[in-house]
């Protein structure tokens, strides 16, 4: 599912279910933040609650490319835990 989505007033092209390819050490992307593209594509594998912190992820690095990874890791995990286990967010299609 492809889609247009303003973060921050930018316009960016939103990926979901990208198939990414597995690199030499058999691993796989599971989501990745394009700068230069204005892309964010989350994982066609990544699922359920994975799913949810791994596109707040990507859509935090676009919203502020200059914080550090660290900060866009945890922000995204502790939104996640929020918005699944306490609020009960899932998935309807
Ligand atoms: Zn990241």
């Amino acid at each position: 599912m492809d889609f247009m989505v303003q973060i921050m007033g930018v316009m960016w092209r939103f990926r979901d279910r990208f198939r990414f390819r597995k690199n030499k050490k058999g691993e796989r992307y599971r989501g990745l933040c394009e700068l230069n593209k204005k892309t964010i594509k989350v994982g066609s594998h990544v699922k359920d609650k994975e799913h949810l912190e791994i596109a707040i992820h990507e859509v935090t690095h676009a919203a502020d490319w200059y914080k550090d990874e660290e900060y866009v890791d945890q922000f995204s995990k502790d939104l996640a835990t929020i918005l699944y286990d306490h609020l009960g967010y899932r998935r309807i299609k």
